[in-house]
């Protein structure tokens, strides 16, 4: 498997960075996960356009250009022999001399970027949905910006993970939000429903298309601005999206059958449009 780290590519078990790494002191760092269809990018641009603007709203300053990103990544993806990848990116402040909370000034960022394989969707998810809860939402407020401090996310996934659930959809002010990686969408008296973007919420690319193909498909469609738990109990059908999960059907929210207990219509007409969105 082939890394590339600061401008070089290099076997991944011999990727390093510094100890003083911003990324690695403070989580001074963004990332995306780019899934890749037989070697194919899906909406390749529309992550590098997000990748952007969480580097400026923490004022890191965009390694490079759009055309060399593009061809840094194509020459990863080929690195890794192409096919159904995960690519990871990231990019931190950068390695200063000393540990300062301070950001320094003329500091250099650090760029990593690596191939995960992506494996098949398990069918048992596809055929039985997953169990999803929903928590308290512990997070920051700038979930806009993709940036690699997860710690709130990876203890919510870790309590859904304790209760036998895949997923924790966060709550916060009677609201809920999205999923610790991944959004939310409800089937609600026969509307699909996703809550508007704000600053609590990651603008993902998956939900992105998903709302492209509701309005295409004339799916009766909205995005609200509270989504309330009790709302969200009653739903006939629930979702997370995520570019690694592409969509996936909640069949039990804190341990209460959703809609039937099986994955449903508008999910299945769903799964099939975005399958050919990205194999096309
Ligand atoms: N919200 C959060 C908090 C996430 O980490 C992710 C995964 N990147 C998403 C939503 C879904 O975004 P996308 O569809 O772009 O993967």
């Amino acid at each position: 498997k082939t890394a590339f780290v600061n401008g070089e590519f290099l076997p991944l078990e011999n990727a390093r960075v510094s100890v003083l790494d911003r990324g690695f002191l403070f989580s001074d760092s963004v990332y995306e996960v780019v899934p890749f269809y037989a070697g194919r990018g899906f909406r390749l641009n529309a992550h590098l356009e997000r990748l952007e603007r969480s580097l400026a709203l923490l004022r890191i300053v965009n390694p490079y250009e759009r055309t060399r990103w593009h061809e840094i990544i194509a020459e990863l993806i080929e690195a890794n022999g192409g096919g159904d990848l995960a690519l990871y990116i990231q990019v931190t402040r950068g390695a200063p001399e000393r540990r300062d909370h301070r950001i320094p000034e003329d500091i250099e960022p650090t760029v990593v970027a690596f191939c995960q394989s992506r494996a098949p969707v398990d069918p048992a998810v596809l055929e039985q949905g997953i169990a999803a809860i929903t928590h308290e939402d512990t997070r920051w407020r700038y979930c806009t910006i993709k940036s690699t401090s997860l710690l709130a996310n990876v203890l919510a996934a870790d309590d859904a993970r304790s209760r036998g659930a895949s997923e924790a959809l966060m709550v916060r002010d009677g609201a809920v939000q999205e999923g610790t990686s991944s959004n939310v969408f409800a089937v609600i008296d026969r509307r699909l429903v996703t809550p508007a973007l704000r600053d609590t919420i990651l603008p993902g690319i998956t939900r992105a298309a998903v709302l492209e193909l509701a309005e295409r498909d004339v799916i009766d469609h909205a995005e609200i601005e509270t989504l309330s738990p009790a709302a969200l109990r009653s739903a006939s059908e629930i979702w997370v999206t995520s570019s690694i999960r592409e969509i996936f059907p909640v069949t039990t929210l804190d341990g209460e059958t959703v809609g039937t207990g099986k994955p449903g219509p508008v999910w299945t007409r769903m799964q099939t449009a975005l399958q050919a969105m990205a194999h096309d």
